[in-house]
């Protein structure tokens, strides 16, 4: 799977660095949601003279590529999700830990309102917040 990534990565004209490698590693099949900041520090134990600004621009460029999706759910800093599937999530109240939902609300949508006639649904993100099972 990371092989195949990496490959899409090349012909979208990544240039591939051992340190971008890396933080491609860290994020494939990640589904803890990281942010910039732990992206940075998992990548650090790997390659310690890796600097946050090479995480970030990367991220940025996965971001602008459509790679990674950048959640703003937590006011306090950007997540980032590889998993670029439509999805929603649950947010923690407690230890703030972002969880996926799969599940398509789309179809159970029905837009009543009279002002919302004739507006087709492309897609939705909807976030859960609450108490997660380890926290309860
Ligand atoms: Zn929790
Ligand atoms: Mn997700």
């Amino acid at each position: 799977m990371l092989k195949e990534s990496i490959l899409r990565y090349k012909e979208k004209g990544f240039k591939l660095t051992p340190q971008r490698i890396a933080i491609f590693e860290y994020l494939d099949g990640n589904t803890s949601h990281p942010s910039a900041e732990d992206i940075y520090k998992g990548v650090k134990e790997k390659y310690p003279t890796i600097s946050f600004a090479t995480v970030y621009n990367t991220i940025q460029a996965l971001r602008d590529k459509g790679e990674v999706l950048e959640l703003m759910i937590d006011s306090k800093r950007r997540h980032y999700d590889p998993n670029v599937s439509p999805h929603h999530h649950t947010i923690c109240m407690k230890c703030n830990k972002i969880g996926d939902m799969f599940f398509d609300f789309a179809e159970k949508v029905v837009l009543r309102d009279e002002h919302l006639s004739g507006f087709e649904v492309l897609s939705s993100q909807i976030n859960f917040y609450g108490t997660c099972g380890d926290c309860l």
